[in-house]
């Protein structure tokens, strides 16, 4: 997808701070945080979000989310807690439409969220 944000992060030709990438996933740093934590977990298969999963698409939404496990593990968010967001469509706040994991830590978060 030439005119995704994301696919072009991901074919390298945007240049973004990669933290991870296996062959399912690639993780970058939000350029604007909104945590001292602040990774995007993004599947390489370009999805524009959680409305257009389907069945079959299980393993790699579960992928996600173990990816943002781990990585919060690793930066040692995992004994203060962290949050995992995906924002579906305009009205929940989605601006870039390939799906993708929010993963926050290292501050107080507070509920109902914004
Ligand atoms: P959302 O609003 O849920 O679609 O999330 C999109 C996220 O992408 C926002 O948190 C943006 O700050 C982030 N973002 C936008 N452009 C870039 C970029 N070039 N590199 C890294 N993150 C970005
Ligand atoms: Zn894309």
């Amino acid at each position: 997808m030439d005119d995704c944000l994301f696919c072009r992060i991901i074919d390298r030709k945007i240049p973004a701070k990669i933290a991870y990438e296996d062959e399912r996933a690639v993780a970058i740093e939000d350029i604007h945080p909104q945590s001292p934590t602040h990774l995007l977990v993004i599947p390489r298969q370009h999805l524009p979000s959680l409305l257009e999963a389907k069945n079959g698409d299980e393993a790699l939404l579960g992928h996600l989310f173990l990816v943002a496990g781990q990585l919060a593990q690793k930066r040692g968010l995992d004994l203060k807690g962290y949050r995992t967001v995906i924002n579906t469509g305009a009205g929940a706040g989605q601006t870039v439409f390939h799906l993708h994991v929010h993963l926050l830590g290292g501050r107080a978060f507070h509920w109902p969220p914004g």
